[in-house]
């Protein structure tokens, strides 16, 4: 293992940083006097800083995406060799790597059939609304248009993924937004909305219930997280997709599910919708598709969705977008190689048996620690909701989700936090360590976390 570098090396680099670089999600006041955090190297789950401090890194690059886990240099020279060979040309023709990966993807994908290629998650989401708008124009004289998302989900950064954003706090401040995007419930049961019947039904009936206010000629797409990461690692209640699938079913809606978080075996599955039988129309995916070692998305649809796109009395119609670095190379390289990786190291199966591990140790620490309040998840993705009483299931404050991940880090284990979605309820830990982890790395991180919360709640 290679020694990280000193911290006087990288003294200008710091500097350098701290004057000209714009984190992202960050508040940048206390960096006017400690160091911004510089990640210097990585190798399995294993991060170095440039300060020369080690981390177990629980969330695969904070966000959960170095699924195959740091330093794989076979994915480096795949890239690095088609790079020489062919770096970019335009997605109106092809690649050789986007060919052979589109193809080895949707082996995995059965009922799917085309991949448009684009470089991250907001945008491969951006395309399916633009696919169904255009879908409305052509085929619905205009209806059909709408949106549905779900309260608690994210799906991107742009304007219109945010106004698809379960999260108001994200979208607060970036107003206006474009028509035609309309909020359903969350299913989340810890929190419930209804008490008549099975969870998972009611929550899926209140979908239809959105859809019949809105009018289902109005309605084109429901686009939903398998899982709902940042917004509280939220798994929907038995009952949930099955209704879901008959409603879509029942009012022509096409269905959209977001795999940039599932994407490529974190729940110990291919994709997460594999996990609940689902039959999805469009399907996105980005952070683990190439695990962070090169920015490739992917939207992926049915024959028939692509059909619609070529059938009609205009014959130039065809799917009016680019994305320009769709076209890199090196994007499906990378994935190629990723996909590689899992299959022969048996990383779905390490995923099911460590995820297995991770679950329990945070039941143990559920039975220790009472401000844990719900454990949840599925395969090396699980979460830890906090909270203050668990009769009143009243969230801990923001403060000390704060102050448990800084704890948590300062025993050697970084992890994450859900995101502000609902005042209030940003109060879930959240772990998603590489696919790679080991029964050690495991027990480690729950350590470090029994550690940190001792330490905060005495
Ligand atoms: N969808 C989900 C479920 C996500 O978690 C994210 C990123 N956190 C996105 C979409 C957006 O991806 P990107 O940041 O690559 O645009």
């Amino acid at each position: 293992m290679t020694v990280a570098p000193q911290p006087n090396d990288l003294r200008p680099v710091i500097e350098a940083d701290r004057r000209h670089v714009w984190h992202h999600m960050l508040q940048h006041k206390p960096l006017e006097t400690g160091d911004p955090r510089i990640i210097v190297e990585g190798k399995g789950l294993k991060v170095w800083d440039a300060a020369g401090r080690e981390y177990i890194d629980a969330l695969s690059g904070g966000v959960w995406t170095v699924n195959v886990g740091y330093g794989r240099t076979s994915i480096a020279d795949a890239v690095r060799d088609q790079l020489v060979r062919m770096n970019y040309f335009a997605q109106s023709a092809g690649s050789i790597p986007a060919a052979r990966f589109a193809e080895k993807l949707l082996e995995k994908m059965p009922g799917l059939s085309r991949v448009y290629f684009n470089n991250s998650g907001s945008e491969a989401n951006e395309k399916v609304f633009k696919m169904v708008r255009q879908i409305a124009h052509r085929h619905h004289g205009g209806g059909k248009w709408k949106i549905l998302y779900r309260e608690r989900d994210y799906h991107g950064t742009t304007i219109a993924t945010l106004a698809a954003g379960g999260q108001p706090e994200r979208a607060a401040m970036y107003g206006p937004y474009p028509d035609g995007f309309v909020m359903v419930p969350h299913c989340l049961e810890y929190r419930r909305q209804w008490d008549d019947g099975s969870y998972g039904e009611r929550a899926a009936d209140a979908i239809e219930e959105v859809i019949l206010r809105e009018g289902p000629e109005t309605v084109g797409l429901l686009c939903l997280e398998p899982i709902t990461a940042g917004g509280g690692v939220i798994v929907p209640p038995a009952g949930y997709w099955e209704r879901v699938q008959e409603i879509c079913a029942r009012y022509e809606i096409l269905l959209h599910i977001d795999e940039v978080v599932c994407g490529l075996g974190r729940t110990g599955t291919w994709f997460g919708y594999q996990n609940f039988g689902i039959r999805p129309d469009f399907v996105t995916m980005a952070k683990g598709v190439a695990s962070g070692y090169a920015a490739i998305s992917c939207t992926v649809t049915t024959e028939a969705v692509f059909e619609r796109f070529k059938d009609g009395a205009d014959p130039m119609a065809h799917f009016r977008d680019i994305s320009t670095f769709g076209g890199c190379a090196g994007g499906p390289a990378a994935a190629l190689e990723t996909m590689r990786i899992i299959e022969d190291e048996g990383l779905l199966d390490n995923c099911l048996a460590m995820g297995a591990r991770l679950r329990a140790n945070l039941e143990a620490l559920k039975e220790k620690h009472a401000v844990i309040g719900d454990v949840r998840g599925m395969g090396l993705f699980q979460g830890a909701e906090l909270v203050k009483d668990r009769a009143t299931r009243e969230p801990v404050d923001e403060p000390s989700i704060a102050r448990v991940v800084a704890e948590t880090a300062a025993r050697g284990v970084m992890i994450g936090a859900s995101n502000r979605s609902v005042p209030g309820l940003n109060n879930v830990l959240c772990l998603a360590p590489a696919l790679v982890a080991s029964a050690a790395e495991i027990d480690a991180i729950t350590a470090a976390m029994d550690g940190a919360l001792s330490a905060v709640f005495p």
